[in-house]
């Protein structure tokens, strides 16, 4: 990681750079900051002569070595004063919730305008909707390219944010195109590395934040925090991890709840956590504990599903969404332990 003495480095500057470090087999990935922009050595940057050529440029302040597989996401890199600001919240700062539908019912788009209404009235930040949705059934509904148009309407009502999950590059575009502010990579996707390269390179220079699922299978913590990496290494710091339950699940729950990991992850990295209790638990009634227990466990903020009448929704949300009643209560009291925890 180069730090530069001034905000940035010149064209002519970068282009030294670049050349120097390509003699070494790497590549310089610029990531832009507001305070000061740093410019990550990709590859392997332990080559002594590299490092003291890089170090004798007049304009090069210092070159940080993190000895790390991610060495972006590490909670040692120069990346960790780096804020995600998201619906007028800074993640980490104070909690932070995003909520919504499992799944858009483009039949019914009136019930997610008025979830998201509801959603945003009981205190949350940011909506979820899913538009495209990854289904263990094939002949089950999979999503409507014009659901798209109803969360985006959605957020040009009530003024939130909104995330949606994508599973391939169409999706992607179409996401980024009708301006979807975070992309959900989904618990199915977290290890698809070339998806994932994909949204780096599609959201580099852009504010569009990632909402990372812990996959299904994920075990070691490094595997959570190295795809992370895969998508910041293009230049976007803004992903949120997001634990949401893994496998196998004890009888009754859906996932095994794994809010219980967010201080190992604190412990390694510097990006927000924010959990899903409804994929873990997976039971409307079970949510709000889990919830609360991420909040204690030091995460920085919940999404949630939430419908105002789960039994007429479609995908998960019969079972799963709590209503907005219930997310007003449960925002409450998080709001109330947050400070226990974070004070
Ligand atoms: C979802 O958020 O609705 C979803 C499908 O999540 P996950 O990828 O965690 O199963
Ligand atoms: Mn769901």
């Amino acid at each position: 990681m180069i730090l530069p003495k001034g905000k940035e480095l010149s064209s002519t500057q970068l282009a030294e750079v670049t050349a120097i470090v390509a003699e070494f087999g790497c590549r310089i990935q610029p990531i832009i900051g507001a305070l000061r922009s740093i410019y990550a050595i990709v590859g392997d940057e332990r080559h002594e002569l590299m490092i003291n050529r890089l170090e004798g440029l007049p304009y090069v302040d210092r070159v940080d070595r993190i000895q790390s597989p991610f060495k972006l996401m590490d909670g040692r890199s120069d990346l960790a004063s780096h804020a995600i600001r998201l619906g007028g919240a800074t993640l980490g700062r104070e909690l932070f919730v995003i909520a919504g539908q499992c799944t858009i019912d483009p039949k019914n788009p009136n019930f997610f305008y008025e979830t998201a209404a509801a959603v945003k009235e009981a205190g949350a930040q940011a909506l979820r909707g899913g538009v495209w949705k990854p289904r263990t059934n094939p002949y089950s509904f999979q999503g409507d390219d014009k659901s798209l148009e109803i969360l985006m309407e959605a957020s040009r009502r009530t003024g939130l944010p909104v995330d949606a999950e994508v599973m391939d590059e169409h999706q992607l575009r179409l996401a980024l195109d009708a301006g979807v502010h975070t992309i959900q990579v989904g618990a199915r996707n977290a290890l698809n590395y070339s998806l994932l390269q994909q949204i780096g390179r599609a959201i580099a220079g852009r504010d569009t934040a990632v909402l990372l699922k812990r996959s299904l299978h994920m075990g070691p913590i490094a595997e959570f925090i190295s795809a992370a990496e895969y998508i910041v290494s293009f230049g976007n710091p803004n992903v949120i991890l997001c634990p949401r339950g893994t496998a196998p699940a004890p009888d009754g729950y859906r996932n095994h709840p794994d809010e219980s990991i967010v201080p190992l992850l604190k412990e390694r990295t510097w990006a927000p956590v924010v959990v899903d209790p409804s994929h873990s638990v997976g039971r409307a009634s079970y949510v709000p504990a889990a919830a609360l227990a991420a909040i204690a466990y030091g995460a920085d903020g919940l999404c949630l599903e939430c419908h105002v009448a789960p039994s007429q929704g479609i995908g998960d949300d019969p079972k799963q969404a709590i209503t907005p009643k219930v997310l007003k209560e449960l925002i409450a009291k998080a709001r109330q332990l947050w400070p226990l925890v974070h004070g």
